[in-house]
Protein backbone atom coordinates (compact mmCIF):
# COMPACT_ATOMS: atom_id res chain seq x y z
CA UNK A 1 0.00 0.00 0.00
CA UNK A 2 0.78 3.30 -0.29
CA UNK A 3 1.78 5.73 2.74
CA UNK A 4 3.55 8.59 3.85
CA UNK A 5 5.88 8.03 6.28
CA UNK A 6 7.71 10.29 9.02
CA UNK A 7 11.18 8.69 9.05
CA UNK A 8 13.04 12.12 10.74
CA UNK A 9 11.64 14.77 12.60
CA UNK A 10 12.34 17.80 10.72
CA UNK A 11 10.68 21.22 9.79
CA UNK A 12 7.27 20.80 7.95
CA UNK A 13 9.59 23.19 5.39
CA UNK A 14 11.97 20.62 4.69
CA UNK A 15 8.99 18.24 3.29
CA UNK A 16 9.74 15.14 6.11
CA UNK A 17 6.62 12.88 4.70
CA UNK A 18 7.77 10.56 1.80
CA UNK A 19 5.46 8.72 -0.14
CA UNK A 20 6.31 4.73 0.57
CA UNK A 21 5.47 1.06 -0.27
CA UNK A 22 4.19 -0.78 2.72
CA UNK A 23 3.28 -3.89 3.74
CA UNK A 24 -1.08 -3.33 3.90
CA UNK A 25 -1.10 -4.59 8.17
CA UNK A 26 -2.98 -7.76 9.38
CA UNK A 27 -5.66 -7.20 11.56
CA UNK A 28 -5.35 -9.57 15.10
CA UNK A 29 -7.61 -9.88 17.32
CA UNK A 30 -10.33 -7.98 17.80
CA UNK A 31 -9.37 -5.87 15.40
CA UNK A 32 -10.55 -4.15 11.97
CA UNK A 33 -8.62 -3.66 8.83
CA UNK A 34 -9.50 -0.14 7.59
CA UNK A 35 -9.62 0.69 3.95
CA UNK A 36 -8.71 4.41 4.45
CA UNK A 37 -10.80 7.64 2.05
CA UNK A 38 -10.08 10.39 3.77
CA UNK A 39 -7.67 11.92 6.61
CA UNK A 40 -7.63 14.81 8.31
CA UNK A 41 -4.92 17.31 9.48
CA UNK A 42 -4.09 18.52 12.42
CA UNK A 43 -1.58 20.68 14.38
CA UNK A 44 -1.01 17.51 16.54
CA UNK A 45 0.90 16.31 13.07
CA UNK A 46 2.92 19.49 13.11
CA UNK A 47 4.11 18.91 16.29
CA UNK A 48 5.02 15.03 15.48
CA UNK A 49 6.93 16.19 12.51
CA UNK A 50 8.49 19.01 14.22
CA UNK A 51 9.41 17.13 17.20
CA UNK A 52 7.49 18.99 19.69
CA UNK A 53 5.61 15.26 20.02
CA UNK A 54 8.17 12.53 19.69
CA UNK A 55 6.04 10.04 17.52
CA UNK A 56 7.84 6.33 17.58
CA UNK A 57 9.42 5.77 14.48
CA UNK A 58 9.09 5.51 11.78
CA UNK A 59 5.98 6.43 11.81
CA UNK A 60 2.65 6.72 9.73
CA UNK A 61 1.01 9.82 11.29
CA UNK A 62 -2.74 10.75 10.57
CA UNK A 63 -5.51 10.73 13.54
CA UNK A 64 -8.87 11.65 12.00
CA UNK A 65 -9.21 8.89 9.91
CA UNK A 66 -12.53 7.65 7.70
CA UNK A 67 -12.89 4.47 6.03
CA UNK A 68 -14.26 1.36 5.30
CA UNK A 69 -13.82 -2.36 7.06
CA UNK A 70 -11.95 -4.51 4.69
CA UNK A 71 -10.79 -7.02 6.80
CA UNK A 72 -12.13 -8.75 9.43
CA UNK A 73 -9.47 -10.01 12.57
CA UNK A 74 -10.90 -12.76 15.30
CA UNK A 75 -13.36 -12.25 17.55
CA UNK A 76 -14.41 -8.95 15.95
CA UNK A 77 -18.22 -8.48 16.63
CA UNK A 78 -19.37 -4.93 15.96
CA UNK A 79 -18.64 -4.17 12.12
CA UNK A 80 -19.08 -6.18 8.86
CA UNK A 81 -16.93 -5.82 5.86
CA UNK A 82 -17.67 -2.68 4.01
CA UNK A 83 -18.81 -0.68 6.79
CA UNK A 84 -18.13 2.73 7.76
CA UNK A 85 -15.83 3.97 10.09
CA UNK A 86 -14.35 6.63 11.56
CA UNK A 87 -10.71 6.83 14.17
CA UNK A 88 -10.00 9.23 16.21
CA UNK A 89 -6.75 9.57 18.17
CA UNK A 90 -7.25 7.28 21.05
CA UNK A 91 -5.76 4.11 19.09
CA UNK A 92 -5.81 2.40 22.62
CA UNK A 93 -5.89 2.03 26.44
CA UNK A 94 -5.45 -1.00 28.79
CA UNK A 95 -9.06 -1.11 29.70
CA UNK A 96 -8.01 -2.51 33.77
CA UNK A 97 -6.37 1.24 35.07
CA UNK A 98 -8.32 3.40 37.67
CA UNK A 99 -8.00 6.41 34.58
CA UNK A 100 -9.81 3.74 32.05
CA UNK A 101 -11.93 2.25 34.94
CA UNK A 102 -13.25 5.68 35.77
CA UNK A 103 -13.95 6.51 31.93
CA UNK A 104 -11.04 8.79 31.81
CA UNK A 105 -8.94 6.16 29.46
CA UNK A 106 -7.40 9.40 27.71
CA UNK A 107 -5.38 10.03 30.71
CA UNK A 108 -4.35 6.12 31.26
CA UNK A 109 -0.26 5.90 31.22
CA UNK A 110 -1.16 3.18 28.43
CA UNK A 111 -2.49 5.31 26.45
CA UNK A 112 -1.54 5.01 22.51
CA UNK A 113 -2.16 7.74 19.90
CA UNK A 114 -3.24 6.93 16.24
CA UNK A 115 -0.18 8.05 13.98
CA UNK A 116 2.15 8.33 17.24
CA UNK A 117 2.15 5.05 18.95
CA UNK A 118 0.73 3.10 16.04
CA UNK A 119 0.18 3.30 12.56
CA UNK A 120 -2.59 6.38 11.36
CA UNK A 121 -4.32 7.33 8.26
CA UNK A 122 -1.73 9.09 5.70
CA UNK A 123 -2.01 5.44 4.00
CA UNK A 124 -4.12 3.45 1.85
CA UNK A 125 -4.76 0.77 5.02
CA UNK A 126 -4.52 0.48 8.94
CA UNK A 127 -5.91 -1.54 11.64
CA UNK A 128 -7.22 -0.75 15.04
CA UNK A 129 -9.48 -2.15 17.84
CA UNK A 130 -12.86 -2.52 16.71
CA UNK A 131 -13.65 -0.97 20.39
CA UNK A 132 -12.20 2.17 19.25
CA UNK A 133 -13.58 2.50 15.64
CA UNK A 134 -16.89 4.50 15.29
CA UNK A 135 -20.16 4.53 12.92
CA UNK A 136 -20.64 7.44 11.27
CA UNK A 137 -23.81 8.94 10.78
CA UNK A 138 -25.45 8.92 7.03
CA UNK A 139 -25.58 12.91 6.93
CA UNK A 140 -21.89 13.27 6.53
CA UNK A 141 -19.62 12.66 3.82
CA UNK A 142 -16.38 11.20 4.25
CA UNK A 143 -14.66 14.72 4.51
CA UNK A 144 -17.37 16.40 6.11
CA UNK A 145 -16.73 13.63 8.77
CA UNK A 146 -12.95 13.34 8.95
CA UNK A 147 -12.58 16.80 10.94
CA UNK A 148 -15.14 16.15 13.63
CA UNK A 149 -12.77 13.23 15.01
CA UNK A 150 -10.55 15.16 16.13
CA UNK A 151 -11.04 19.10 15.53
CA UNK A 152 -14.55 18.27 16.65
CA UNK A 153 -14.00 15.25 19.40
CA UNK A 154 -11.45 17.00 21.33
CA UNK A 155 -13.27 20.72 20.86
CA UNK A 156 -16.38 18.92 22.45
CA UNK A 157 -14.20 17.67 25.42
CA UNK A 158 -12.60 21.59 25.67
CA UNK A 159 -16.13 22.63 25.76
CA UNK A 160 -17.42 20.37 28.44
CA UNK A 161 -14.41 21.09 30.76
CA UNK A 162 -14.61 24.64 30.65
CA UNK A 163 -17.88 23.98 32.80
CA UNK A 164 -19.78 26.66 31.00
CA UNK A 165 -23.53 27.49 31.82
CA UNK A 166 -26.43 28.49 30.26
CA UNK A 167 -26.42 32.37 29.71
CA UNK A 168 -22.91 32.59 29.93
CA UNK A 169 -19.88 34.01 27.58
CA UNK A 170 -17.77 32.16 25.94
CA UNK A 171 -14.09 33.24 24.69
CA UNK A 172 -12.54 31.15 22.07
CA UNK A 173 -8.71 32.21 20.91
CA UNK A 174 -8.08 31.32 17.75
CA UNK A 175 -10.34 30.24 14.99
CA UNK A 176 -9.29 27.06 12.86
CA UNK A 177 -10.63 23.73 12.55
CA UNK A 178 -11.80 22.79 16.18
CA UNK A 179 -12.92 26.71 17.17
CA UNK A 180 -15.15 27.14 14.22
CA UNK A 181 -16.78 23.62 14.88
CA UNK A 182 -16.86 24.98 19.24
CA UNK A 183 -18.70 27.75 17.90
CA UNK A 184 -21.42 25.78 16.50
CA UNK A 185 -21.55 23.72 19.66
CA UNK A 186 -21.84 26.53 21.74
CA UNK A 187 -24.61 28.42 19.55
CA UNK A 188 -26.84 25.73 19.85
CA UNK A 189 -26.38 25.86 23.28
CA UNK A 190 -27.55 29.16 23.35
CA UNK A 191 -23.74 31.02 24.69
CA UNK A 192 -22.69 34.25 23.44
CA UNK A 193 -19.62 33.88 21.63
CA UNK A 194 -16.21 35.76 21.52
CA UNK A 195 -14.00 35.28 18.79
CA UNK A 196 -10.29 36.33 19.12
CA UNK A 197 -8.45 35.69 15.94
CA UNK A 198 -5.64 37.85 13.56
CA UNK A 199 -6.51 36.57 9.97
CA UNK A 200 -9.84 38.34 7.87
CA UNK A 201 -10.93 35.60 6.88
CA UNK A 202 -11.25 33.79 9.90
CA UNK A 203 -12.81 36.50 11.27
CA UNK A 204 -15.21 37.05 8.73
CA UNK A 205 -16.42 32.76 9.46
CA UNK A 206 -16.42 33.32 12.90
CA UNK A 207 -19.21 35.80 12.07
CA UNK A 208 -20.84 33.73 9.47
CA UNK A 209 -21.27 31.50 12.11
CA UNK A 210 -22.58 33.60 14.38
CA UNK A 211 -20.03 35.75 17.17
CA UNK A 212 -21.76 37.96 18.94
CA UNK A 213 -18.14 39.88 19.10
CA UNK A 214 -15.03 39.59 16.82
CA UNK A 215 -11.78 41.31 17.48
CA UNK A 216 -8.09 40.70 17.53
CA UNK A 217 -6.14 39.13 20.35
CA UNK A 218 -5.11 42.64 22.04
CA UNK A 219 -8.81 44.46 21.24
CA UNK A 220 -10.80 44.85 24.34
CA UNK A 221 -14.59 42.78 24.15
CA UNK A 222 -17.60 44.56 24.98
CA UNK A 223 -17.63 41.97 28.13
CA UNK A 224 -16.14 40.22 30.60
CA UNK A 225 -15.77 36.15 29.50
CA UNK A 226 -17.11 33.76 31.89
CA UNK A 227 -15.19 30.91 29.85
CA UNK A 228 -12.29 30.95 27.31
CA UNK A 229 -10.34 28.36 25.10
CA UNK A 230 -7.14 28.54 24.13
CA UNK A 231 -6.49 27.48 20.62
CA UNK A 232 -3.61 29.19 19.70
CA UNK A 233 0.13 28.41 19.46
CA UNK A 234 1.41 31.05 21.22
CA UNK A 235 2.76 31.40 24.68
CA UNK A 236 1.29 35.11 25.28
CA UNK A 237 -2.53 34.16 25.23
CA UNK A 238 -2.47 32.58 28.27
CA UNK A 239 -2.01 36.07 30.11
CA UNK A 240 -3.88 37.98 27.73
CA UNK A 241 -7.19 35.63 28.25
CA UNK A 242 -6.75 35.15 32.03
CA UNK A 243 -7.04 39.17 32.07
CA UNK A 244 -10.53 39.13 30.21
CA UNK A 245 -11.92 36.24 32.45
CA UNK A 246 -14.87 37.10 34.55
CA UNK A 247 -14.33 36.39 38.72
CA UNK A 248 -14.04 32.47 39.14
CA UNK A 249 -13.77 32.33 35.24
CA UNK A 250 -12.30 29.32 33.97
CA UNK A 251 -9.58 28.84 31.04
CA UNK A 252 -9.00 25.70 28.96
CA UNK A 253 -5.72 25.35 26.70
CA UNK A 254 -6.49 23.28 24.14
CA UNK A 255 -3.47 22.98 22.56
CA UNK A 256 -0.75 20.41 23.75
CA UNK A 257 2.00 22.23 22.97
CA UNK A 258 2.90 25.98 22.56
CA UNK A 259 5.28 27.19 20.28
CA UNK A 260 6.89 29.40 22.58
CA UNK A 261 6.94 29.90 26.19
CA UNK A 262 4.06 31.31 28.79
CA UNK A 263 5.01 34.27 29.51
CA UNK A 264 5.52 34.46 33.60
CA UNK A 265 2.00 35.29 34.97
CA UNK A 266 1.18 37.27 37.42
CA UNK A 267 -0.77 36.22 40.72
CA UNK A 268 -3.07 39.50 41.06
CA UNK A 269 -3.74 40.12 37.41
CA UNK A 270 -3.86 36.61 36.31
CA UNK A 271 -5.51 34.30 38.74
CA UNK A 272 -6.71 36.02 41.65
CA UNK A 273 -10.46 35.94 42.25
CA UNK A 274 -10.65 32.03 41.79
CA UNK A 275 -9.62 31.93 38.24
CA UNK A 276 -8.71 28.69 36.99
CA UNK A 277 -6.44 27.34 34.00
CA UNK A 278 -7.35 24.10 32.70
CA UNK A 279 -5.26 21.66 30.30
CA UNK A 280 -7.11 19.26 28.03
CA UNK A 281 -5.32 15.66 27.37
CA UNK A 282 -6.44 13.46 24.49
CA UNK A 283 -10.01 12.04 24.16
CA UNK A 284 -11.97 9.50 25.36
CA UNK A 285 -14.03 6.58 23.26
CA UNK A 286 -16.98 8.50 24.78
CA UNK A 287 -16.30 11.88 23.66
CA UNK A 288 -15.69 10.53 19.90
CA UNK A 289 -19.37 8.78 20.42
CA UNK A 290 -21.06 11.28 22.09
CA UNK A 291 -19.78 14.13 19.85
CA UNK A 292 -20.64 12.26 16.51
CA UNK A 293 -24.30 11.71 17.61
CA UNK A 294 -24.29 15.77 18.50
CA UNK A 295 -23.28 16.93 15.66
CA UNK A 296 -25.80 14.47 13.54
CA UNK A 297 -28.64 16.33 15.70
CA UNK A 298 -27.46 19.84 15.65
CA UNK A 299 -26.27 19.56 12.60
CA UNK A 300 -22.56 20.64 12.61
CA UNK A 301 -20.97 20.51 8.97
CA UNK A 302 -17.52 21.35 8.95
CA UNK A 303 -15.85 23.58 6.33
CA UNK A 304 -12.87 21.19 4.90
CA UNK A 305 -10.53 21.90 2.01
CA UNK A 306 -9.17 18.76 0.27
CA UNK A 307 -5.71 17.76 -0.76
CA UNK A 308 -4.75 14.56 -2.31
CA UNK A 309 -2.47 12.17 -0.38
CA UNK A 310 0.62 13.15 -1.75
CA UNK A 311 -0.03 17.18 -1.23
CA UNK A 312 0.37 15.77 2.71
CA UNK A 313 3.75 17.98 3.29
CA UNK A 314 2.58 21.14 1.18
CA UNK A 315 -0.95 21.01 2.98
CA UNK A 316 0.44 20.89 6.57
CA UNK A 317 2.72 23.79 5.55
CA UNK A 318 -0.36 25.62 4.84
CA UNK A 319 -2.02 24.71 7.66
CA UNK A 320 1.26 25.74 10.04
CA UNK A 321 0.68 29.25 8.43
CA UNK A 322 -3.27 29.62 8.98
CA UNK A 323 -3.75 29.32 5.62
CA UNK A 324 -7.04 26.62 5.51
CA UNK A 325 -10.46 27.76 6.02
CA UNK A 326 -11.92 25.15 8.39
CA UNK A 327 -10.06 21.73 7.92
CA UNK A 328 -8.13 20.02 5.76
CA UNK A 329 -8.52 16.82 4.61
CA UNK A 330 -6.17 14.51 2.60
CA UNK A 331 -8.23 12.14 0.09
CA UNK A 332 -6.33 8.66 -0.13
CA UNK A 333 -6.20 7.26 -3.82
CA UNK A 334 -7.80 3.77 -4.64
ZN1 LIG B 1 -5.75 16.08 16.24
ZN1 LIG C 1 -5.67 2.29 31.49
Amino acid sequence: MKAMVLRETASIEKEPLKMEDLPVPVPGNEEILVKVSVCGLCHTELDEIEGRLQPKLPMVLGHQVIGRVAGLGSGVKQFKLGDRVGIAWIHSACGKCDFCMGGNENLCPDFKGTGCDAHGGYAQYMVVREKYAYPIPERFSDSQAAPLLCAGAIGYRDLMLSGIKKGQTLGLFGFGASAHIVIQMAKYWGYEVFVFTRGEEHQNLARRLGASWVGGPDDQPSQKLHCAIDFTPVGETLPRALQLLEKGGRLVVAVIRKRNPIPPLDYSRHLWDEKEIKSVANITKKDAEDFLSLAAKIPIIPEVQEFELAEANQALLLLKQGKIQGSGVLRVMD
